[in-house]
């Protein structure tokens, strides 16, 4: 084609499918720009009723198929270290046994004589508002999974196969499932575009895990794109078939973002000093072996923060004291001798577990959390505490406890190491106990540092909970989003005091709430004396690269 027939073409085409924006709801942030490729899940393939015996036996081979296949890509998430994807597995295995699922579907099917597939369909609908309806955060956000399982059913009965994208595509979708970024991860996929999403949704989390640009928030995506239309995701913006000079700044936008984290890895490995030569230790906050992983490969100094709760949630049982020592030990092996603070679990709030029975509590942010739940669930606590203590034989731990807001809860706690670390001895289990400190995370803390500081071995400032209880906003209500000023001066004071009282004492005080990654205090924090700062895997570079400017 000449050169002026691809002119008249492209202005004919822009025409037509003239550019359009969005704004989405970012759920892992990033700039790409590809091909879209539409995932046709939501498109109901013909299944006729075929007598009830006859529903129930698809039905049936449906969801073995769907379980076997959730079992095998357990497996192999387990073969390649991929915990945090084998724990999202397993809950969807969990659900696709759940009796009281499987026989709604059956019923359903019995009494209303229809297909098994509709059966699914309405059953996971029932569901779905059931989970919507709950009040918990946490609970409600679990109807995702329901979708997932439910779809999964579905593609079994119809013996529907997924059709793979023949280029890295930006996969446009309905509803995102796990299995669809366990399934695309390894087909280069550049990014994810769904109608509805929830931040907190397994397959969220997964997304970010990956790194995969994902946004979502557009009700009709499907019918807005067509397979082939040029896609970008640009922060919170999607763009539809979009004109050449926005590819050409879109384009430009990434070089720059390359440039800049390949500067970033030109400081990998090298000392966090400032110019006048003050060492600081960046540490991670991890949560995940992906995370652990990541912060290794980004030359960490060690982990400051290490949320223990996520082992513990989406369990029908907690994980035993072997289970425990087994993690613990492998990430101070992995950390070779580096520090590892350990936190006990901070369950409860937007945290819950399952086998943890919480009373109904209008606030839940100012009710029954982290240490508070010790004293109920004590041998819940004790377990954690034996498998910390011998675990501290492998490396360089500490431990971290949450919430405090007295010197009472502190001694309650030295209490337990004291039964505990009998009890290991009456069993022959070889254990240490490491130096041990607390979380400033209330005002209460902050302000009776001076009286904690004597007691522990380190202070370690949780600023995202600090900075909800002291602003009087719960940090998982919209509604205050703009009151929750995390640069608020009641905040930088207390981060003062409680640096001073720990001096005075003789002990660390660091920083492992989100505002230890805000580059525009990081001089002002040092100025003040802070000595560790403990961030997201993926800061790692970019606080190494800022302390080495100041
Ligand atoms: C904090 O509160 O700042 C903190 C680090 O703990 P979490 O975010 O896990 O509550
Ligand atoms: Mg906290």
């Amino acid at each position: 084609m000449k050169p002026m027939q691809l002119n008249i073409l492209k202005n004919l085409w822009r025409k037509i499918f003239k550019m359009k924006k969005y704004n989405v709801e970012i759920i892992e942030k990033g700039i790409v720009i590809g091909p879209a490729f539409k995932l046709n899940k939501t498109d109901k393939p013909i299944h006729k009723f075929q007598g009830i015996e006859k529903e129930l036996k698809t039905l049936d081979k449906a969801v073995n198929i769907t379980q076997s296949k959730l079992k095998h890509l357990y497996d192999s998430m387990l073969k390649d270290s991929k915990d945090l994807e084998a724990e999202i597995v397993q809950t969807h295995i969990l659900m696709a046994e759940d009796p009281t699922f499987i026989d709604a579907i059956k019923s359903k099917i019995c009494k209303t004589k229809i297909s098994a597939y509709e059966a699914v369909n309405i059953v996971c609908d029932e569901f779905v508002t059931i989970f919507k309806n709950m009040d918990d955060g946490y609970l409600s956000q679990r109807a995702n999974d329901i979708y997932e399982i439910s779809s999964q059913m579905k593609s079994n009965i119809v013996n529907q196969k997924q059709v793979m994208p023949k280029e890295p595509s930006i996969i446009i979708t309905d509803l995102l499932t796990c299995n669809d970024i366990l399934a695309f991860e390894k087909n280069d996929v550049l990014g994810f575009v769904s109608s509805k999403g929830f931040s907190l949704s397994h397959a969220s989390i997964l997304a970010r895990k990956n790194q995969i640009p994902t946004v979502c928030g557009i009700e009709n995506i499907m019918d807005l794109v067509k397979n082939g239309d040029t896609i970008i995701i640009s922060q919170n913006e999607l763009i539809i078939n979009p004109d050449e000079e926005t590819i050409e700044e879109i384009k430009i936008k990434q070089i720059e973002i390359e440039n800049f984290k390949l500067e970033l890895k030109k400081n990998k490995g090298l000392k966090t000093q400032t110019t006048d030569g003050r060492e600081i230790q960046v540490l991670a906050n991890i949560s995940s072996s992906a995370d652990l992983e990541e912060s290794i490969e980004n030359n960490c100094q060690g982990v400051g923060l290490f949320r223990t709760e996520f082992f513990f949630m989406d369990k029908i049982t907690p994980p035993t004291e072997e289970q425990q020592y087994q993690i613990y030990k492998s990430v101070l092996e992995k950390l070779n001798g580096k520090e590892v603070t350990i936190r006990t679990i901070d369950i409860g709030s937007d945290k819950p577990i399952e086998y943890v029975d919480y009373k109904e509590e209008n606030n839940p942010a100012l009710g029954k959390r982290g240490v508070r739940v010790y004293l109920d669930y004590l041998d819940l606590f004790k377990t954690q505490l034996k498998a910390l203590l011998r675990a501290s034989c492998h490396g360089n731990l500490r431990i971290m406890y949450p919430m405090i807001i007295s010197v009472k809860e502190v001694k309650f706690i030295y209490k337990q190491i004291d039964i505990v670390a009998k009890e290991l001895e009456k069993e022959g289990k070889a254990y240490e106990i490491p130096p041990q400190g607390i979380m400033i995370e209330t005002p209460a803390a902050s302000l009776i540092s001076d009286e904690l500081a004597p007691l522990v071995d380190f202070f370690s400032i949780g600023t995202n909970d600090l900075t909800q209880y002291t602003l009087a906003c719960d940090r998982e209500n919209h509604n205050v989003v703009l009151e929750l000023d995390t640069r608020h001066n009641s905040i930088l004071k207390q981060i003062k005091i409680c640096v001073e009282n720990a001096h005075k004492n003789g002990i660390s005080c660091s920083i492992c709430g989100e505002l230890a990654s805000d580059e525009s205090l990081t001089e002002v924090l040092l100025d003040m004396g802070v000595d560790k700062l403990s961030v997201s895997p993926n800061r790692i570079l970019n606080m190494v690269t800022k302390i080495r400017e100041i």
